[in-house]
């Protein structure tokens, strides 16, 4: 039988854990597909894509720097995709590229359904204003919290994404200084400080005692945010099951099918 073909496709790529996972999730629903990583050259994700469909690909994931490009490389998109103006999953059906974006409902999903963290009424600071917040505003908006509070380093980038998705529910934007008058059920740490082993000058007075701490990064050890949050005695959890959860959509998107994603989780932290 022929494998359908998948790849993770950035720059860079070695890191990717995707190969990992999309085999793991094939090999559980008994799917036949291979699934490579993908480096295409930062002037050359549009050459790298096609050349990847030439050879009779059926998919793939984007990951950085490529999830703008590789929106305006789809011809047909998701609505979430073009909330987003970014795409994580791209879907080779003959000559139309279908552009979906599943960060935002992995993150929910790993947020309500893995923690069992429902959203609806809650008071969520969100940290960070790039890529990744811009995919999971829209799900957690849908999600109905009471509020939704973007605090960023540049402040305009805040106003920007607040002022696109205001129509989706109670969003503001509150700069870090003022941070310390307010308090939150669910802080998500959506900024790369963690990248740069840097701490985000927030103040422990905006946690209360159930509030959940969530990093979109993952690792090894715990992150400085993580770390900052546990010594304040708060729940602290980092974006793995995010990433699963996300890869489970993108494999949905692909295949039809929704693979189990706790044996997927539990594996990886084992081998992380
Ligand atoms: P971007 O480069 O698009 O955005 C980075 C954001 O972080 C910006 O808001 C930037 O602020 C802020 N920032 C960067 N450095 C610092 C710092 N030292 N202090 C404070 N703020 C800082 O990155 P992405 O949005 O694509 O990714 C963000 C994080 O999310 C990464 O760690 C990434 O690995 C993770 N991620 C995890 C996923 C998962 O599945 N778990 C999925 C997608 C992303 P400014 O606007 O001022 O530049």
């Amino acid at each position: 039988m022929v494998n359908a073909r998948y790849a993770v496709i950035g720059n860079p790529v070695e890191h990717s854990k995707s190969p990992e996972i999309h085999t793991a999730f094939a090999q559980a629903t008994r799917q036949i597909i291979a699934y490579q990583r993908l480096l295409a050259p930062l002037d050359k994700f549009r050459e790298t894509i096609d050349q990847f469909r030439a050879e009779g690909a059926a998919g793939c994931n984007i990951t950085v720097p490529f999830k703008r490009k590789a929106f305006a490389f789809a011809t047909t998109l998701s609505a979430r995709a073009r909330e987003a103006v970014a795409v994580n999953t791209l879907r080779f059906d003959g000559e139309l590229v279908f552009g979906d974006n599943t960060d935002g409902v992995g993150l929910v999903r790993d947020i309500e359904c893995n923690l069992n963290f429902p959203i609806g009424k809650k008071r969520i600071l969100l940290l960070g204003a790039g890529g990744a917040a811009r995919g999971i505003i829209g799900p957690l908006l849908r999600s109905k919290p009471a509020q939704l509070a973007i605090a960023n380093r540049t402040f305009d980038n805040a106003v920007q994404l607040a002022t696109q998705f205001q129509a989706l529910g109670n969003i503001c934007v509150l700069s870090l200084e003022n941070l310390v008058e307010h308090q939150f059920d669910l802080v998500i740490n959506a900024t790369s400080a963690s990248l740069n082993n840097s701490q985000l000058p927030i103040p422990a007075a905006c946690f209360v005692a159930q509030t959940l701490a969530y990093d979109l990064m993952y690792g090894k050890v715990d992150t400085p945010f993580m770390r900052f949050a546990k010594a304040a005695g708060i729940q602290a959890v980092d974006g793995l099951g995010m990433l699963v959860e996300q890869a489970a959509e993108a494999f949905f998107v692909w295949r039809g099918l929704h693979p189990d994603t706790a044996p997927v989780i539990r594996q990886l932290k084992q081998n992380l």
